[in-house]
Formats: C-alpha cells, structure tokens, sequence
C-alpha cells in the first residue's frame, strides 16, 4: 500500500512550468522540433566577471563551512548599496536586510511565517504561481486581486472589501510584472503602503525584473513609499538582472520585524546559500562599471522588437512590453488562450505559455519569452507567420 500524501498536496495544482515542460516533451515525442519561448529561463550566461569571483571564493576553506543563516555581512552590505543607490532607499543591512536561496524559496516562506487558515491572502490574477499556492498550502484563503488592462494591470485596491482586508495577512504585488509586462507607479506603491499600514497587512513586492526595462525610467521600488518600512517587505533576486537563475541567490529587504520573521522560518529550513556563491553575489550587486546589465537591456530590447514586429506583421496583436523579457500576445476573436497556445505549439511548433496558466484572469493572453537568440525567434517568426488567423 502506498501512503497517502497530505491533504495540502492532493489540492495542489500542478506547476505551472512542470505543465509546460511536459506539454514540450509530448510535443517532441510527437516528433516536433519546439521552439521553447515558453518557461523565461534566460539563454545568456552570467557574466564572467561574476564567475570569476565564485571561481576565487570557492577554494577558500573558509567558505566551505555553514554560512550565517541571515547571510554574509558583506552581501548583506551589497545589497543595502544596491538598495541606495538604485532607489535611494536606507536598508540597514542587520535588521532590514537578509540573503536568500533566490526569491522562490522566501516567498514561499513569508507565506509560512504569515499566513493560518483563516486568514486571507491578497493574490493577483493573473500572476506567478507561487504566491497562491503557498497562501493555500498555508490553509489561507486566496482572494485574487484582478490586473485589469485599462487599469494599467494594477489591482485596484478600492475593490476590496473591507471585511476582506481585516481578515488578510499578506498582499503580493509584482512590478515590472511577469506576465503581463506592465510597470508600477510610486503612486501605487505610495496607495499600497498606505492601505497595507491601515489594515496591519504584509504588503510583499517581488522585484525580480527591476533592472530588466527598456524605453522608461528604470521602475521605482515598493520600499520607497513613505510607511513602507512598516508593513512592506521586497524580494530581490539576482537570477533575471545577472543571469544567475541557477547560483539561487537573491535578498529580502524591508520592514524588521518581517524581516525577523522570515529569518526565524529560514532558520528552521535551510542553511544559506554556499558562501563563495554569496561572494559572487556581491560583486554583481556592486558592480557599477561592466556595463553588463546595460547591455542585457539592449540584447532584450531589440529580442522584444524582432519578436513584437514579426508577429505584428503576422497579423497578431502584440502587448509592446517596456520591461521583463516576455510579449503579450492577444487571442483573435473567437479563440481563448489555451486554443491560441496549442496552435502555436501544434501549427508553428512554436511553445508559449496560455495566460490563463497564470489564473483566469490571463485570459485573452498568450506569453512568449524573449529568453532565445535572434535566429530562433526568427525562426519562430517564420512558423507563426505561415498561419492565417
Ligand atoms: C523569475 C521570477 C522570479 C525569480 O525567482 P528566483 O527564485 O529568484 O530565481 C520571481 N518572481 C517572478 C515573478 C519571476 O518571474
């Protein structure tokens, strides 16, 4: 007899990406040669500069030992510089800031420090898998928050009711936002502490494509509102802006008190990123002369272009995005996301993500990613060009 998994994994969905990774293998079992635009997985490799720093850190015995739970004194210490001169926020690094194993993991882990049944958490829809998931492996209620397109896919506060709000603990918020592309106001993020402050709820930002923009003002952070180092905690991560998705390494800056709280979960948990990974972490967070991350913008810019301009001229509609590497692409009349995703797949071999693999509200979107060489979204291009909508 098998034993039963727990009643919290029973109701979990499927992730979402582990759906799309089987969806290609079908596909290429099937015989088809899938141009993968559909997990955002960057191509490029972390500049060697950063490599180069892991490469000396890893031979000192020194870092071969536990490293601190709450992170190394010097990340910590990068990342309170990032903090300042990107946002010209003061994050003290022993209170305010703590490392983490990428933001995946501590978001997952907010939720754990945060959220009991009964409780609510504030979720948008559509938006990254994680949030929700967590909120109900917690025994939370998960209250979408709708990113509606004529309201620059910011949710509305106003809409929640205030019974709604009293019972919730957390509230997530992604801008630029995957995947609907869309960028946050300091005006929002002034509205959202302010709201968060009133009700005594978690106000969490996830801010992992804020230095990947592109024709706009590099995007503002939640923790420059006013009240924001009262109820708001930021996850940072270095895997979009460095290309580091597989070092797992990133930080959580924000109110102490939450800051504390996710430290005392992480301590139960895990152990701390490897220290020379931390090292290397610190030299990309300061890091104010390569020109690196400049150069990624660019690389994505004209990715975005080719992509936008081929699809356009292939009689699609395009959501133009000015950060994070995906585009938008609108269902044609008379077809949902999920249809347009399998004619991608099926007809231009091309592999997306259906929006509504976000929530319901991504419907009326497919995303493509823009994390591929030129010649293969050329090529993609080509594929999708061939069909007649
Ligand atoms: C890629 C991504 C992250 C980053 O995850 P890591 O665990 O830091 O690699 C976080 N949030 C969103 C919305 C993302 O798309």
């Amino acid at each position: 007899m098998q034993p039963r998994r727990s009643a919290r994994l029973l109701g979990a969905e499927d992730y979402l990406f582990s759906f799309v990774d089987r969806a290609r293998a079908l596909a290429e079992a099937a015989g088809a040669d899938v141009i993968p635009l559909g997990v955002g997985d960057c191509d490029l490799p972390t500049p060697p500069h950063i490599v180069a720093a892991l490469r000396r850190a890893a031979i000192d015995p020194a870092q071969h030992r536990y490293p601190p739970y709450e992170g190394t004194s010097e990340l910590r210490h990068a990342a309170a510089r990032y903090l300042r001169r990107r946002f010209d926020v003061g994050a003290d690094p022993d209170t305010e800031v703590t490392v983490t194993l990428g933001s995946k993991e501590a978001m997952a882990h907010l939720s754990l420090a945060y959220l009991e049944p009964g409780d609510v958490a504030l979720v948008p829809d559509p938006a990254y898998p994680v949030y929700a998931t967590w909120a109900r492996f917690c025994g939370a209620e998960v209250v979408r928050m709708p990113l509606r397109e004529d309201n620059g896919f910011l949710p509305d506060l106003s809409a929640i009711p205030a019974h709604v709000a009293r019972r919730a603990k957390l509230l997530w918020v992604s801008y630029p936002n995957n995947p609907t592309t869309a960028l946050a106001t300091r005006a929002f993020y002034d509205e959202l502490a302010s709201f968060c402050t009133g009700y005594g709820i978690v106000a969490a930002s996830d801010a992992a494509y804020s230095e990947i923009y592109f024709d706009t003002e590099p995007p503002p952070s939640l923790l420059e509102a006013p009240g924001a180092m009262e109820c708001g905690i930021e996850f940072h991560s270095l895997s979009k802006a460095y290309n580091m998705a597989g070092w797992r390494v990133g930080f959580a800056a924000g109110t102490p008190s939450i800051v504390e709280a996710l430290r005392t979960v992480k301590t139960h948990t895990d152990s701390g990123t490897f220290g020379a990974v931390q090292h290397a972490a610190a030299t990309a967070l300061d890091d104010t002369t390569s020109g690196y991350t400049d150069r990624l913008r660019a690389t994505y810019r004209n990715r975005t272009r080719l992509l936008c301009d081929g699809l356009e001229a292939a009689g699609l509609q395009v959501l133009r995005p000015r950060a994070t590497f995906y585009c938008l692409v609108r269902t044609p009349e008379g077809m949902d996301a999920e249809g347009l995703a399998k004619r991608l797949l099926e007809e231009a071999r091309v592999l997306s993500i259906p929006g509504t693999g976000f929530g319901p509200g991504g419907e009326g979107f497919v995303r493509l990613t823009v994390c591929a060489d030129t010649p293969v979204l050329a090529e993609a291009v080509r594929g999708v060009g061939a069909l007649r909508w």
